[in-house]
């Protein structure tokens, strides 16, 4: 099978003065992730990076002419593709040694694990295509044997650290359940989460060997409480404080 080659490669968004959100059309919905820029008066922020097929320095050149301090949410894959392009790379302590071990080896589909693949069928993110991508990022690409550029990360952050970029800061929250080191970044003054995916509007995923559901619950409830107006979250659409509330209630009516 071949793929044709895309116009190009990121999608993007400028959601208000400060904050942009890009995206990869051409990724798979189940590794489709919202990668966020936020511009600061000192520096930059980047929440999430893609999946790695191509380069996100240099297809965004133009957002990236500050100080950049990238964050992962957390280590999965489909998070961290250009980590490795950014010099500060913030993560949680409890992921810090699985960003390398969890880089993706490939991009076939039938490389996943049969029982993984049922699981996201039963969940609603089907796998239907030969590869996690449905276009080329450019006419070299190596589709059989590309794997991603796993990258560690460089500060280590907890619940209740600051990101400051001179004119508003960021708190650290961490919200496990997903994954032990999921933290969602938390701009008080706005009352905007930008959550990975500690919480998204599409399948949760708690059944991966990293996740927690218990602890899920705990995160839910947490959130439940947080006075949020905005959600920015690792994957689909951005909501606001009711819908929060409902994704936050299913989850743990249907979980408890
Ligand atoms: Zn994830």
């Amino acid at each position: 099978m071949t793929l044709r080659v895309a116009d190009r490669w990121f999608e993007r968004r400028q959601i208000d003065a400060d904050v942009t959100v890009l995206w990869e059309p051409h990724v798979v919905p189940l590794d489709r992730c919202n990668i966020w820029h936020i511009r600061g008066r000192d520096r930059d922020l980047l929440i999430d990076s893609g999946l790695g097929v191509c380069s996100l320095r240099q297809a965004a050149r133009d957002l990236f002419d500050h100080q950049t301090i990238a964050v992962a949410t957390h280590s999965h894959y489909d998070h961290t593709g250009c980590f490795h392009e950014f010099e500060t790379r913030i993560a949680h302590t409890a992921e810090s040694e699985s960003f390398v071990a969890d880089a993706a080896r490939s991009l076939r589909v039938d490389s996943l694990s049969p029982s993984f693949r049922r699981y996201l069928d039963r969940v609603g993110y089907a796998l239907r295509s030969e590869y996690l991508i449905t276009a080329l990022p450019h006419g070299e690409f190596p589709l059989d044997t590309w794997q991603q550029t796993g990258a560690a990360p460089t500060w280590l952050v907890e619940e209740g650290d600051v990101i400051d970029l001179g004119d508003k800061t960021f708190e650290v929250l961490h919200l496990p359940g997903h994954s032990p080191g999921s933290i969602g970044l938390w701009h008080a003054g706005s009352g905007t989460l930008f959550s990975g995916d500690a919480i998204y509007d599409g399948p949760l995923l708690d059944e991966l060997p990293e996740s927690d559901i218990d602890v899920y619950i705990a995160t839910m409830e947490r959130l439940l409480a947080l006075p949020v107006n905005t959600v920015h979250a690792g994957h689909e659409d951005s909501f606001g404080r009711s819908r929060l509330a409902e994704i936050a209630r299913t989850y743990i009516s249907s979980r408890r």
